[in-house]
């Protein structure tokens, strides 16, 4: 059995000091990471062209015929050397700046060759300067006649004379030698279901491919095959989940639930929101552990389904606890909660990292001694120090601040974890939704409550600002409210800060008391500062919020009617339509105007047009995905699962789809991968959960 884990150090053609750039420029240490390599991309030599044939336009072309009539040409300096390429139907000429002698005397009059290069058209001739050369014969021998692979390369490797072609011939040395130690992956179900290559030839075919064809499949083997393994960690995980830990059975919908399900509600429940309720209440009541995500676009009515679903624990005698990422937003849930909740005997409290020492040691006897039955608040929760009598359930309101670590660490508050329910505004393209959150389950408020109006949403550049003013003044003239928000992404950036100090002077000025009040609210406040300017807003003792991000989630203030973003160019398009989220919630007509200067890179006018185009959630996030990547959307990097070196999940959503299916079907039909026609499927699974890379996996 040949073995993968040999060095590259020892293969023909690398050595020493080509095994050490490797290792320093690709992270290339052993045989299998050679095969896991991905071409970056293919320089297509499967197709012979004819001289008649080329057009003035053609690129990289590649030709078969002789070479004759070397000629130097003397020029002031050095000299330049030409030849004639000649085939039945034309000839070309070859053109050499430097190197030119040499070739001269290797080059055989008489002999067929392939060319391949970029062609140049100039009075009506073409010439190519600087061709590869290759015998025919030779050409005929190598591995790679079809399309050639591009290498991953740095400045670092060329200029060491690791070169593509040196890296094409290690490779061929390594499919030579390996080929037959290469083993099955995956099932002959699966292979056959799909009709996939088997390993071998997609491996072989990724670096060498015969045609574009197969190139495509064993594009597509493999594709699948990485999504597939990461779909059945993720699948697998959450079977593990649900029955090792098994969750706390809220049997009841008891007194409270139905108490205020028929008489606490002042609207009917939208379909979704009754849906998503269901989808909760099954959880809950089987015994199993639930562990669910909840997306619903801004304004979508999350808040009274987390307060039903508290409900439900604390109609089953738990606890329940509510962690939302920012201050102003756990205070306003706080809040709305317990005014929804008057007409109990419920106590609720707030704990945030200004609570004062003296309540938090209350927070924390009443809620050991189970009087305290729900707890509101901001990542104070999460302090060893909070603990529960019998958390029953916790919710998690924006999880996109929170990272994964965190997510767990509620878990960790019970001997027996609590069930998590994860609400988010950001709606998450289903491809990542599948992939970074596959653990858990997935339910969806696509309703927006009726009557809501469409938000106008409309891009100004700076020197309108007077129009917008006006525009203002009117909207607050009818009663309205308006907010202004200034980019300060990094609270520390003194930039920033001086940025919204102006435009905060700007806005005064232009809107003098006793007419006008305003408010301001920024990360440098103290927190009861912050609160004391947030509540003359929500009181309508002021018509303007000047504030900075930390009003991006959640806050509720149905009389604001425009929101005004200042260098909207600056913010990435999830929160910009979160932001926009903060007005619409009332029954006027409300606007959105994103400000910006003539200076817009591409994305940041994409960005903009999205906005002011697409009010949907999905949509929108779809358009972030593809500009940013996946790696850079809601702390995903760090989860590590999303390191793919095939697949793309941007595009390759089928195949994810696909490879779900096939992984949750696979699942239900030998749960745990037991059967001997998945030996090889087992086999190759175990270890990549080990070693969480599915590439060193290959015999
Ligand atoms: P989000 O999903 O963004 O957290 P909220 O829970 O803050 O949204 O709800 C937004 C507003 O919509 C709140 O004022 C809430 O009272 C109201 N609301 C929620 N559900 C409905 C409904 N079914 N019908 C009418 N209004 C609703
Ligand atoms: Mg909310």
């Amino acid at each position: 059995m040949k073995d993968f884990n040999v060095p590259v150090s020892y293969l023909k053609g690398v050595g020493p000091a080509r095994a050490e750039l490797l290792l320093s420029e690709l992270r290339i240490r052993k045989v299998q990471d050679l095969f896991s390599l991905i071409p970056t991309r293919y320089i297509d030599r499967s197709r012979f062209y004819k001289i008649n044939e080329l057009q003035p336009n053609s690129s990289e072309v590649q030709l078969v015929g002789e070479i004759s009539g070397f000629k130097e040409i003397k020029q002031k300096r050095g000299s330049r050397f030409s030849a004639v390429f000649k085939e039945s139907t034309g000839t070309i000429d070859l053109v050499w700046f430097k190197g030119g002698k040499w070739l001269k005397d290797s080059i055989k009059e008489g002999k067929v060759y392939v060319i391949y290069g970029k062609l140049n058209f100039y009075n009506g001739n073409f010439s190519m300067p600087h061709p590869e050369i290759e015998l025919l014969s030779l050409f005929e021998k190598s591995l790679r006649p079809g399309i050639q692979p591009v290498y991953p390369s740095t400045e670092k490797l060329t200029s060491r004379g690791v070169s593509n072609k040196i890296m094409c011939t290690v490779l061929e040395h390594v499919f030579r030698d390996f080929y037959s130690a290469i083993g099955e992956s995956l099932s002959k179900n699966i292979i056959k279901k799909f009709g996939f290559l088997s390993k071998r030839e997609a491996l072989l075919n990724i670096h060498f491919p015969k045609s574009q064809e197969i190139l495509a499949k064993a594009e597509y083997r493999l594709k699948f095959e990485e999504l597939f393994f990461m779909q059945l960690q993720m699948l697998h995980k959450k079977i593990n989940i649900n029955e090792k830990i098994a969750g706390f059975k809220f049997e009841l919908v008891g007194e409270k639930f139905n108490e205020f399900y028929s008489k606490g509600l002042t609207f009917e429940l939208t379909n979704a929101q009754k849906r998503v309720l269901k989808e909760i209440r099954k959880d809950v009541g089987s015994g199993i552990h639930m562990n669910r995500l909840l997306q619903g676009d801004v304004g979508s009515g999350k808040t009274i389904v987390a307060t039903l679903a508290m409900l439900l624990a604390l109609d089953n005698g738990y606890q329940a606890a509510l962690i939302a990422p920012t201050e102003i937003l756990a205070n306003q849930h706080f809040i709305s909660i317990k005014e929804s909740l008057s007409r109990f005997d419920i106590n609720v409290s707030l704990l945030t990292g200004s609570s004062k020492i003296k309540e938090r040691r209350e927070i924390h006897e009443s809620l050991e001694k189970g009087t305290l039955h729900i707890l509101v608040g901001t990542h104070a929760l999460l302090e060893d120090k909070v603990k529960f009598k019998n958390l029953g359930l916790a919710i998690i309101d924006e999880q996109h601040r929170f990272g994964v670590a965190q997510r767990s660490k509620m878990w960790m508050k019970n001997v027996k974890p609590p069930h998590v329910l994860v609400m988010t505004a950001t709606p998450i393209p289903r491809t990542l939704a599948m992939s970074a959150y596959g653990d858990l389950d997935i339910s969806v408020i696509d309703e927006l409550p009726p009557g809501r109006k469409e938000i106008t949403t409309v891009h100004r550049y700076d020197s309108n600002r007077l129009k917008v003013f006006k525009f203002m003044k009117d909207e607050i003239s009818k009663g309205r409210q308006v907010y202004v928000v200034y980019p300060l992404i990094e609270e520390s950036e003194a930039m920033d800060y001086k940025d919204l100090m102006d435009g905060y002077e700007s806005i005064a000025r232009e809107f003098p008391s006793p007419n006008y009040q305003i408010s301001i609210v920024h990360g440098r406040m103290k927190a009861a500062d912050k609160e004391y300017e947030m509540n003359r807003f929500v009181k309508r003792e002021t018509q303007i919020m000047v504030a900075t991000t930390v009003i991006e989630v959640g806050v509720n203030v149905p009389n604001a009617s425009i929101m005004v973003i200042e260098s909207s160019e600056r913010f990435g398009l999830s929160q910009l339509h979160q932001l926009r989220g903060r007005v619409g919630r009332g029954a006027e007509q409300s606007y959105c105007v994103l400000m910006s200067s003539y200076k817009l890179s591409a994305d940041g006018k994409k960005r903009i047009e999205t906005m002011v185009s697409s009010s949907d959630g999905f949509e929108i996030a779809d358009v972030d995905l593809k500009l940013r990547g996946p790696g850079n959307l809601m702390g995903t990097q760090q989860s590590g699962i999303l390191n793919l070196k095939i697949a793309n999940l941007v595009q390759d959503t089928e195949i994810l789809e696909q490879a779900r299916e096939t992984a949750i079907q696979l699942l239900s039909e030998d749960p745990n991968l037991s059967k001997t026609e998945n030996k090889n499927l087992s086999a190759v699974y175990a270890s990549f959960v080990k070693k969480s890379n599915l590439w060193s996996n290959i015999s």
